[in-house]
């Protein structure tokens, strides 16, 4: 079993906190798919597992008109084999979410949404350079419920410093009375090359203070456990049987190919990921644009590490290798003895108040490649 990823390196206009890799540049978006197509056959010889997770990633992959995506689905479905209870989603922005469109969407076979909805207040909204209105992010869950959807992923964005810890239980609350199965909360970063980071230089946007932050990070973990949902990694929280299968396969070590600008692939023990280079995608030199990692076995310890952590699953210390041992049990001490870390068995977790640093925790561990 494997999975399938589709960057869609398109929006309308740039979120000031977003450095995905994106251009609002729609006018190359023919040129885009044109190549899409011809990647999937390009690539076609060097991956031939079943699959079972069919992800459309961004940017904004709602940009893409529906006779597209019927094309799209089409080749993929003549080039692999879909298990029948593949799990298919896309990510959409609120306000591209008409009933029509998501009826389509369902048509074609699209079975999961995550719709990045970050927040319910205007004022939020528009600092953050969102193109949605609270009003469209509720009205496009209701219709993608109206629509059939049965797994619906909603994301939404926490530690707004200029924004009250108050809005951000107001947002909680406004979760309860929409139809969801699944959550991606992320706290807000400032990443460099975004609006928000120019802000922060001139001292016009500070981060929250850790307090505030931590406390908005319980307040949702308590949310999350009171709506009877699961927090299995970090930043994702879903109700029984509704955990992202695409994301997991990320964590667990499963195969996955992807295609478009800025993707990336795992399989065959090696790491590949197309160059953020759209000009020379469209241009179709698609080995020119494709570059390959081979895990060493410092690159095993710390993805075993990151990844590990990351879950509620934890890391399987029988994975450890002898090399890495003595490293490796001087640094769960002292995460353990600050309670950030436990043992259950033979795996290694984080508690709830330590995946609040893991980050930090995976820092820690990690082993320089250059050692
Ligand atoms: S947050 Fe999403 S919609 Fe906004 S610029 Fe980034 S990829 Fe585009």
């Amino acid at each position: 079993m494997a999975g399938i990823y589709i960057h869609v390196p398109f929006c309308v206009s740039k979120c000031h906190y977003c450095d995905f890799f994106k251009t609002t540049n729609t006018e190359m978006l023919n040129g885009y798919l044109d190549a899409l197509m011809e990647e999937f056959l390009h690539r076609k010889n060097s991956f031939d597992e079943d699959i079972s997770t069919l992800y459309f990633g961004g940017g904004t992959p709602s940009l893409i008109p529906l006779p597209n995506y019927d094309a799209i689905f089409f080749r993929l479905k003549k080039l692999y084999q879909f298990l029948p209870d593949a799990e298919i989603t896309i990510e959409a922005n609120p306000d591209d979410l008409t009933s029509d469109y998501l009826m389509g969407l369902r048509e074609i076979g699209f079975n999961r949404i995550s719709i990045g909805i970050q927040s319910f207040h205007d004022d939020d909204l528009k600092r953050m350079g969102r193109r949605h209105t609270g009003k469209q992010a509720r009205q496009s869950v209701m219709a993608a419920s109206d629509a059939g959807f049965k797994n619906i992923s909603l994301d939404l964005i926490y530690g707004l410093s200029w924004s009250g810890t108050e809005k951000f239980v107001e947002n909680l609350k406004m979760l309860k009375d929409l139809p969801f199965q699944h959550l991606s909360a992320y706290h807000l970063t400032i990443e460099q090359g975004t609006n928000f980071y120019k802000l922060h230089r001139k001292g016009k946007l500070r981060e929250m203070d850790e307090d505030e932050s931590l406390k908005q990070y319980l307040l949702l973990c308590e949310f999350a456990q009171k709506a009877g949902m699961e927090h299995y990694e970090v930043s994702n929280f879903c109700l029984p049987g509704y955990i992202s299968r695409h994301n997991s396969s990320y964590w667990d070590g499963t195969s996955y190919i992807g295609f478009g600008p800025g993707s990336h692939s795992f399989y065959g023990g090696s790491r590949y990921w197309n160059q953020s280079d759209l000009l020379n995608y469209i241009g179709k030199k698609f080995d020119l644009v494709r570059e390959q990692e081979l895990l060493t076995s410092i690159n095993k310890f710390n993805e075993l590490i990151m990844l590990g952590l990351r879950t509620k699953r934890g890391i399987d210390m029988s994975g450890v290798t002898s090399d890495f041992q003595n490293h490796f049990n001087t640094i769960v001490q002292k995460w353990v003895n600050k309670k950030s870390l436990y043992q259950e068995g033979s795996f290694l977790k984080c508690s709830e108040e330590g995946w609040f640093i893991v980050d930090a925790i995976i820092e820690d561990f990690f082993v320089d490649a250059d050692l």
